[in-house]
């Protein structure tokens, strides 16, 4: 029989239970000493190395783990480290949290680089800024211990580097001479090669995901001077050139003529790499890492799928050098359903996790080297598992299915138009010039946390557990008179996460206890998986917010998810469109809208955090994604009184692109993140004539540094010099539900004096 190989792209590394996490927050606490952390974190790395090896891994990753991000990994390990950083007086590890994180210590105050969200995931991924400060060099020690420490344990692994022309295309330039940085790192690449070769590295993984974009000419140029001098000296190294998120059908025919040795291509989202292959041929002589296992859903592998997919590829690539992989790194989905122990096992037995995918690549190895393998029992047990769930009538709802099918574009369309409803809640609600507000969530704290895990298990009632919500809401109501906020927000404190609280309410959803998946950081979510169709089951928020508005005669903003950022979030099923899905949210969404505004909430706040996120990645798609999602979130709100104002929510502001679909959206008011990308956006809004009301976020939450009032006096001055006073919201740039009290007071309570002072100085 052959020996076919499989190779894993990448693992995740916050831990099962996210232990990563808990040492990183203790290690902040100052309950844990910098070398206990690093010692812990080396034990959890090399625990999931062992376990890849068990597996029967043949290419196993390393330097694929981190502390926090590994784009922030890559800059440090080019020096790319800011003067502002370079000058605290703190470790290494020390400077490298406080790029990530921002540092308020000892009289030191530095902001946090930006993040932005990687490629199509929910992944952050931390903006490396090369300014003229930086001194770019190799510092290899974070791939060469990580290679060594397993080594030591008798493993051979792949190192994952982020590929130079990636890593250029993500980085922020900030310095006049853009050319001779571009130089230096590709000198550090060099470098890094020669390093690896003494070590005795086998394969290096580049990871170059910016491939599968679409590229200009200049980018096919850049891309092919970068390693065509690093590649001139690999000095025995199998260099395997990755790609993933899609195809790269723009480069295909430049890189396999490249020195390359092997690529990684994605055959789940890679629509094109087939077809290329099929087309164009593959290089007898080099290696085809084949990614069919997917890396970002969590359902069981097709085999039919996958090994047709392989028996293709077979014709046209040398079948020795074919080796089996995941699409992508295994980051995006959760460790393992064994730690899963409420479902049941027959929906436990259509979902793989990270750990059950290295089982799927070993079945699928042992398949693909056989000739007969349509009539092996592995084989015929998938099609029956996938054949189970396709059959499954019992999560088809037709009364949903109907009312989709009898959608009108009527349905989609909001009256009177956005000029008029802004006269009509002027008026109505009677807001002061600068409005100030909140974006829905405050502090988790312990008390908030406890509360709901005590009901959970529990040991309290349902009324005790309502009781103590209602006593947070009331805490944070007299946090909002004290700050003399405009439009209050209940706090959220009903909420561990905002897509969970809402598909807890929805049929179709399934949830797991420990499925979590890292967003950022030290940040974890647990997205649930949408499994059939889906309707609201009773009203969600509606009481909280009914209670809250009692409480005050200010606006209280009802706070929902919209569908997308619903969808966006969760595991999708796969057996029907992602249309079809998002509509089906919007209209139980739809409903709880509805029932706010009944019970007398004026201002309602539909988030759509994660609409950008999953922008097709190419021009020619957007078309598509867009005309759902937006239209999605305009069946939401569409009917609506004029009265009632629908403000929307976004956590990132590289939408210049997507502008008038934004305004599309036909929302009242948008909050968005600003603070950390220097108001860039700005210029476009008010290039492209934004019509709805905005509110750019004027300091970044994700930090725990407190704004002063002067700079967010400064960030507002330039939003009003762009923007104008008249449709111009302040408030911070997302919730605050990760911050704790003490920093939130200081900084709202600058952020309202901030407001006041220029009210005062300019009259308004
Ligand atoms: N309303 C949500 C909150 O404040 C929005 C969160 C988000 O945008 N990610 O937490
Ligand atoms: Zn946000």
């Amino acid at each position: 029989m052959r020996q076919v190989k499989v190779s894993v792209s990448g693992y995740p590394r916050i831990g099962k239970q996210r232990e990563l996490k808990k040492w990183i927050e203790s290690y902040f606490n100052g309950e844990l000493s910098e070398q206990e952390l690093i010692n812990n974190a080396q034990e959890l790395r090399l625990n999931q190395i062992k376990l890849l090896s068990q597996k029967g891994i043949d290419y196993i990753p390393s330097n694929d783990f981190s502390m926090y991000d590994q784009v922030l990994d890559a800059a440090v390990m080019l020096n790319i480290i800011p003067s502002q950083y370079q000058a605290l007086n703190i470790s290494p590890l020390g400077k490298y949290f406080a790029m990530a994180k921002g540092y308020q210590k000892d009289g030191a105050d530095v902001k946090a680089l930006a993040m932005k969200k990687w490629f199509t995931t929910n992944y952050h991924y931390i903006v490396p800024v090369i300014d003229d400060t930086v001194e770019i060099k190799l510092n290899a020690q974070k791939p060469v211990e990580e290679y060594k420490t397993a080594k030591a344990l008798g493993v051979e692994t792949k190192p994952v580097i982020i590929g130079a022309f990636t890593f250029v295309k993500l980085a922020k330039f900030e310095t006049i001479n853009r050319e001779a940085a571009v130089n230096k790192i590709i000198d550090a690449y060099i470098q890094l090669f020669k390093e690896f070769a003494s070590l005795g590295v086998k394969t290096v993984q580049i990871d170059e995901p910016m491939l599968v974009v679409d590229l200009e000419a200049q980018d096919i140029e850049l891309f092919k001077s970068i390693y065509d001098k690093i590649l001139k000296d690999k000095n025995g190294l199998t260099v395997l050139l990755n790609t993933y998120f899609g195809d790269i059908r723009d480069i295909y025919q430049v890189v396999v003529d490249m020195d390359f040795d092997a690529y990684g291509l994605d055959f789940v989202e890679g629509k094109k790499n087939l077809d290329l292959i099929k087309q164009y041929g593959f290089p007898k002589d080099k290696q085809l890492f084949a990614g069919v296992i997917n890396g970002r859903n969590i359902w069981v592998n097709n085999f039919e799928q996958s090994l047709e997919i392989l028996q293709t590829l077979k014709q046209y690539v040398n079948p020795e050098n074919i080796v089996i992989s995941t699409a992508c790194s295994l980051l995006f989905v959760p460790y393992t359903t064994k730690s899963e122990t409420k479902l049941s096992s027959e929906i436990l037995a259509q979902f793989a996790f990270a750990e059950e995918k290295l089982d799927e690549l070993n079945a699928l190895r042992e398949l693909f080297a056989k000739d007969d393998y349509k009539s092996d029992k592995k084989y015929q047990e998938n099609i029956a598992l996938i054949k189970q769930k396709a059959q499954n009538k019992a999560y088809i709802d037709l009364e949903v299915r109907e009312k989709i099918k009898n959608l009108t574009e009527k349905d989609f369309v909001r009256t009177p138009d956005l000029e008029t409803r802004f006269e009509i809640q002027y008026k109505k609600l009677g807001l002061p010039k600068l409005p100030t507000t909140t974006i829905g969530s405050f502090p988790q704290t312990i008390e908030v946390k406890r509360n709901r895990a005590r009901f959970k298990k529990g040991e309290i009632t349902k009324e005790q557990y309502d009781q103590n919500v209602k006593e947070f809401i009331k805490q944070a109501v007299k946090y909002q008179d004290e700050l003399g906020i405009d439009v209050y927000v209940h706090g959220e404190f009903e909420r561990n996460d905002m897509v969970e609280y809402f598909g807890e309410n929805l049929s179709g959803f399934i949830f797991t206890q420990n499925a979590w998946v890292q967003s950022y950081g030290t940040r974890c979510v647990k997205p649930p998986i949408i499994w059939g169709d889906v309707k609201r089951l009773q009203p969600i928020s509606v009481p909280y917010s009914v209670y809250a508005q009692s409480l005050t005669a200010k606006p209280m903003k009802g706070m929902l998810t919209g569908p997308v950022t619903i969808l966006n979030w969760s595991f999708p099923r796969e057996d029907i469109p992602l249309q079809e899905i998002c509509f089906q949210i919007a209209l139980a969404i739809k409903e709880e809208v509805l029932d706010l505004e009944k019970n007398g909430i004026k201002v309602i706040q539909i988030d759509e955090a994660a609409l950008r996120e999953k922008l097709p990645l190419r021009k020619s798609e957007w078309r598509q994604y867009l005309d759902y999602a937006i239209k999605a979130f305009r069946l939401v709100h569409s009917s609506v009184k004029p009265e009632t104002q629908i403000h929307t929510h976004m956590c990132y502001s590289e939408f210049g692109d997507i502008i008038k679909d934004i305004d599309d959206m036909d929302a009242d008011c948008i909050s968005f993140e600003a603070s950390r990308s220097n108001l860039e956006l700005l210029d476009d809004l008010q290039a492209n004539g934004f019509k709805t009301a905005v509110g750019p976020g004027v300091y970044d939450i994700h930090s725990p540094r407190v704004p002063s009032k002067e700079e967010i006096k400064a960030a507002i001055n330039k939003m009003i010099d762009k923007l104008g006073v008249k449709k111009l919201w302040v408030n911070p740039d997302c919730g605050l539900k990760t911050r704790g009290w003490e920093e939130t007071l200081k900084s709202l309570k600058n952020m309202t004096d901030a407001v006041k002072e220029i009210r005062a100085e300019k009259g308004l």
